[in-house]
């Protein structure tokens, strides 16, 4: 109760003391980069239609397609989108995960996404020299250009993977959807020891897995195409603030306030928890023996009796407190 009292002074909501356990031998911790690592709001950067087609009327399709979906990159088409969205103009739409969306708008099949969901409907598409998430855009079947969208890294995000170093984690790794080049700036402004990007969900459940064989796996995510991933790590840990519903649900503690600065004072609390337990069950158990002892050879008169038991559950007790102390005095 005092470390799980303690997180939540720091805005971490634990969702129970066995999550405590399993934190304080985390081995590997894995990000995901849209949502976590980054504010989850993309800037668009640029716009580059094709040859004869208009800027605007390449924005307006974007946003139109992307209408009815809450992926952070969505959001941001449609923030940079300033004329007003038509919802008759929109029918059939589907989400693709890790991939785009798919739509049907003025009667014309219209697909935003990134490059494989180009190659798999078979449209030719080209990269583009500024570095940032691409996406692509088609009209029946035809390539129209591309939008450049850019991520902001979460200021905390560098001092948080250096704490966790710090706090005796082997292996920080980073999944992401995005594109490598991308993803790999990112790694490197984060200080990541290892990067895996271009995943669909089901990749990054199927790395998850394959990490989880090298230790205690903590895995840090908005739940935004991984939740999934969220139910095998051995912990994990969701945005309170722009995490899906199904993510805090999912998750074993969840980041009121998505500051990342909390998982290393986090995973320092499970370890001083775990601690202060060991010491009161083998304070405990030496103290019983060595009274017990003392009855058995005739010495132990009432009040000592009285001692042995109660008093040594309230020292166990005050042993306890002792970590509210020390968060409060930002020990831990
Ligand atoms: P991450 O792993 O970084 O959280 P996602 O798995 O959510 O990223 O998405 C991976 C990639 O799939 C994105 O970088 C983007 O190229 C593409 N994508 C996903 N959803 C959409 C969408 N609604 N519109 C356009 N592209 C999308
Ligand atoms: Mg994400």
């Amino acid at each position: 109760f005092g470390g799980i009292g303690g997180a939540s002074r720091l805005g971490i909501l634990v969702k129970g003391s066995n999550y405590l356990e399993t934190l304080s031998h985390a081995e590997t911790v894995v990000f995901d980069k849209t949502g976590t690592l980054t504010d989850g709001s993309f800037n668009v950067v640029a716009v580059h239609p094709s040859s004869g087609i208009d800027p605007d009327r390449l924005l307006s399709i974007a946003a139109h397609a992307e209408a009815y979906s809450n992926h952070p990159i969505a959001l941001s088409v449609r923030a940079a989108y300033s004329g007003p969205i038509d919802q008759q103009r929109i029918d059939d739409v589907q989400e693709q995960s890790g991939h785009g969306v798919r739509a049907r708008i003025d009667e014309h099949v219209v697909l935003v996404g990134n490059d494989k969901l180009m190659s798999e409907c078979g449209v030719g598409c080209h990269d583009c020299e500024l570095t940032g998430t691409i996406l692509h855009v088609s009209l029946d079947g035809e390539y129209i250009g591309h939008i450049v969208i850019a991520d902001v890294v979460k200021p905390d995000a560098a001092e948080a993977v250096a704490a966790l170093r710090a706090a005796g984690v082997k292996k920080t790794v980073m999944l992401t959807g995005d594109s490598r080049a991308r993803a790999e700036k990112i790694a490197d402004e984060v200080g990541m020891s290892e990067v895996n990007a271009q995943l669909l969900p089901d990749e990054k459940l199927e790395k998850a897995e394959l990490l989880k064989k090298d230790g205690a796996l903590l895995y840090v995510g908005d739940g935004i195409n991984d939740a999934p991933v969220m139910a095998v790590a051995d912990c994990s840990v969701s945005m309170g603030k722009l995490g899906s519903a199904a993510a805090v649900e999912a998750s074993d503690l969840v980041l009121i306030s998505d500051n990342l600065r909390a998982i290393p004072r986090c995973v320092r609390i499970a370890r001083k928890t775990r601690k202060i337990v060991t010491e009161n069950i083998a304070f405990s158990i030496a103290m019983k023996v060595a009274f017990m002892a003392l009855g058995v050879a005739g010495v132990m008169p009432l009040w000592l009796a009285v001692f042995a038991d109660v008093g040594v559950m309230l020292l166990a007790v005050l042993n306890s407190l002792r970590m509210r102390l020390k968060i409060r005095g930002e020990g831990v």
